[in-house]
């Protein structure tokens, strides 16, 4: 009788060679592209990365071309993904692999520590993904499944670390396991309704056998968000083009942003517009930031001296949040 990290081990593998999504970055397991599908999939959905990912990979297709490109050209290749900083310290990332490593991403998880932008998380699954190192890994989706099979009730990361290094040590192929993890949390042992008469673990479940599954993980009390309103101004000129700036703010530094009333978010003096006239509202959200836009059709006398006049056929050249998109729909309709 193998021991329980062992028979885990093997069901998750088992189950994920039969079991496995198509992914662009398991055709051949190139760390970089590892690398960049990890950084992708922090805080965004897998339908929309799967577009971004190979738009990305077309424009800078190795990691010297990413360490060569300028800033602007990352950022605008990230534009709509959110959360800049993934972009920059990718970015920084790469150049350190350049510097450091000769252009190839390391395999061990000491030496990918010491990249910027690779933490624990992300040591991890290059390590065992594309190198197929024993690494263990955590992201949300393991930490669940963990915390429901091992019954942890605690909030379950430092525990989950543990379990997953005793998983990985017990395994036959860190790249199944790891993966078969992530898929299983992703695919059956969901946040709610896990789908239970279909995983390979429920012999293995604690949670399931003491009827608890909906008792873990315990969940961490969410941060409360803030509700701010901004106005917007679309300023076109007889072009068609329209008048965006620069910003520096420590959130969305080195984007272009439309002109927009006064907000400690974007942190830019208000501009106050000639005329204007409103298109509509719409609403997004930044990390613990709920915003409701207005957007102002506007006219202005003289165009402040930091702004740009952009072409919006051109946008995908230029570094933009994604609220811009929002806006340039909204003003389409
Ligand atoms: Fe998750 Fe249910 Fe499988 Fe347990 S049996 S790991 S709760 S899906």
């Amino acid at each position: 009788m193998p021991s329980a990290p062992r028979r885990i081990a093997r069901r998750v593998e088992s189950w994920f060679r039969e079991n496995r999504r198509a992914l662009p970055w398991r055709e051949a397991y190139n760390p970089y592209h590892v690398w960049l599908s990890e950084v992708m999939l922090q805080q965004t959905r897998m339908e929309v990365v799967l577009g971004y990912y190979s738009r990305f990979l077309n424009r800078f297709p190795t990691v010297r071309d990413l360490a060569a490109a300028s800033e602007h050209d990352v950022l605008a290749a990230w534009s709509g993904l959110g959360y800049y900083r993934r972009a920059r310290m990718l970015r920084d990332g790469a150049i350190a692999v350049v510097e450091r490593f000769g252009g190839e991403v390391p395999e061990s998880v000491e030496e990918l520590l010491t990249i910027p932008g690779i933490g624990r998380y992300t040591a991890g699954a290059i390590a065992s993904i594309a190198h197929q190192r024993k690494a263990p890994i955590v992201d949300g989706n393991v930490a669940r499944i963990l915390a429901r099979v091992f019954l942890i009730r605690e909030p379950p990361l430092a525990a989950a670390w543990r379990h997953a290094e005793e998983l990985v040590a017990a395994c036959t192929d860190p790249r199944e396991l790891n993966q078969g993890l992530m898929e299983l949390g992703a695919l059956v042992c969901k946040p709610t309704n896990p789908r239970c008469d279909v995983c390979p673990l429920q012999k293995d479940c604690v949670a399931f056998a003491a009827n608890a599954v909906d008792e873990v993980p315990v969940r961490e009390a969410k941060k409360k968000t803030r509700a701010l309103r901004i106005p917007l101004y679309l300023i076109r000129d007889a072009k068609g083009r329209i008048l965006m700036r620069r910003e520096s703010g420590k959130l969305m530094n080195a984007m272009f942003h439309l002109p927009h009333g006064n907000s400690e978010l974007l942190e830019t003096p208000p501009l106050e517009a000639d005329t204007r006239q409103l298109l509509g509202t719409f609403r997004h959200t930044v990390t613990t930031r709920r915003i409701e836009f207005s957007l102002y059709d506007a006219v202005i006398a003289r165009v402040p001296r930091d702004y740009t006049w952009i072409d919006p056929a051109s946008m995908h050249d230029v570094p933009h949040p994604s609220y811009v998109r929002k806006a340039l729909k909204l003003a389409a309709r």
